[in-house]
């Protein structure tokens, strides 16, 4: 027997194991693991000094996403480009329901989004903005369709849910083996914050932040867990940037509720001093939640390392400064969101790892295999196991990266994390066993990522 690719002499790392391997893959799978394997290979690849990860799994982007009046600047092809030179080869990507659309109706506008474009697999979250009996009716065919998440927001005007149409959510979507995900922020609160602030002529990029604090998050997680549990349902809530947030987690988890939870890239790295640059620099990050100040870095960084939290996404949703500038005369109409799909797996290796926040099977576990088991995909993606997609990222420990924006594949004109550092990049990123991305260069096909039919969730 001959394999198709040979990867030779690295180091594998999963979320529960570490040691010196071959791994052979034939038809876009693993199909054998061990120390110097007798098969050849029609590629080989020399692994030696390297690691070898599981593909990173974003569970949380917004590719070609319509928000305020204009779209999220990185579509499915850049978007996952931009994601597979950074180590990441699955996204789970939020399909947001139009008024008047079905369930159904608003799946097939985001496959058509990403069919011919993706070049990574990538599955989709039904992201619900309006609920009625057809909807409720609808979430079980969309489950056994292979689209078992389910979003809704309990803030942003127009799409928002009231408490009651969450509980119904939950309960429905529990009961037909689905998972809620939630994004968490008092809506009332942040609109009385707003008029007030703008009535007092306070429109920069900073009052963003000011109009919606750490407790205006807390409340709302806390009140969702709530929810929850009157409907006896799962929940994982999505984005978590504070202490306010996570404490009503870990206590949940304590009582031994199926609450789970996520944070992402930029709550661990960067504070809300972003915010406080000249001008209008501090749009860059403008997203919600906003970032918080870094006393917050040490709790969110606990929260990993005792599995309060079990990923580290990035909700990936670019906007060009041009874009940004809808909100030049009123920070409440920026649009929301910043670039980070294409950093994540090496930032969080150098400032988690390197760092010693966290352990290399830690760093495997937020990146790949937690979203993996929580998102159905498991254990097709996320791991390195026999019969696994060949889904892996060749990592360089020794590559030293300064972060500019020009360096990057995300269609949009910065990066937050200009100037960063960076010890560790992906050389080699594999996808169903082919290379598709080489020294930072993107050398695959356009549109050969596949929709992924999704299982039921595993709770963590
Ligand atoms: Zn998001």
């Amino acid at each position: 027997m001959k394999f198709d690719t040979i990867i030779r002499n690295g180091t594998i790392i999963t979320a529960t194991d570490i040691f010196r391997g071959d791994i052979g893959i034939k038809k876009g799978k693993i199909n054998k693991i061990g120390i110097s394997l007798d098969e050849d290979g029609d590629i080989t690849i020399d692994a030696t000094g390297k690691y070898i990860f599981p593909g990173g799994i974003d569970p949380h982007t917004h590719l070609d996403m319509p928000f305020g009046g204009t779209f999220s600047s990185d579509d499915f092809e850049t978007g996952t480009i931009a994601a597979a030179c950074g180590g990441t080869t699955t996204i789970v990507d939020f399909a947001v329901q139009p008024k008047g659309a079905n369930l159904k109706e608003t799946a097939s506008i985001w496959r058509e989004k990403a069919e011919g474009k993706a070049v990574i697999d990538y599955g989709i979250h039904m992201n619900i903005t309006n609920m009625d009996d057809e909807i409720l009716n609808e979430i079980p065919l969309m489950i056994k369709d292979g689209y078992p998440s389910f979003k809704v927001f309990m803030t942003y005007e127009g799409m928002r849910v009231d408490d009651g149409i969450l509980f119904k959510t939950l309960k429905q979507v529990n009961e037909s083996g689905g998972l809620t995900c939630v994004h968490a922020e008092n809506f009332h609160i942040i609109k009385c914050n707003v008029e007030r602030l703008l009535n007092e002529g306070k429109i920069e990029p900073k009052y963003h932040a000011i109009s919606r604090g750490p407790l205006v998050e807390g409340e709302a997680v806390g009140r969702a867990i709530k929810i929850a549990k009157m409907a006896e349902a799962s929940l994982y809530i999505v984005h978590n940037t504070c202490k306010e947030a996570v404490d009503e987690i870990a206590r949940a988890r304590e009582e031994e509720y199926p609450i789970m939870g996520e944070t992402c890239t930029q709550y661990l790295l960067l504070s809300e001093d972003e915010y406080f640059k000249d001008g209008f620099e501090g749009a860059k990050c403008v997203m919600s939640p906003p970032l918080r100040n870094k006393e917050n870095f040490k709790y969110l960084w606990k929260a990993i390392r005792n599995n309060t939290l079990q990923v580290v996404a990035t909700d990936h949703c670019p906007f060009f400064m041009k874009q940004k500038e809808l909100g030049k005369e009123s920070f409440d109409k920026i649009p929301n969101g910043a670039p980070g799909i294409e950093l994540r797996m090496a930032l969080l290796y150098t400032y988690g790892v390197l760092n010693k926040e966290i352990s290399v099977n830690k760093f495997v576990e937020v990146t790949s295999t937690n979203a993996a088991k929580i998102y159905g995909m498991y254990p097709k993606k996320g791991t390195i196991a026999v019969g696994s997609d060949a889904d892996l990222v060749i990592f360089d420990p020794k590559k030293e990266v300064d972060i500019t924006s020009e360096k990057l594949h995300e269609n949009v004109d910065y990066t937050p994390y200009e100037g960063f550092k960076l010890k560790g990049f992906p050389e080699v990123t594999l996808s169903r066993g082919e290379i598709i991305a080489n020294k930072g260069e993107f050398v695959g096909k356009i549109g050969r990522g596949e929709f992924l039919r999704r299982n039921s969730p595993i709770i963590l």
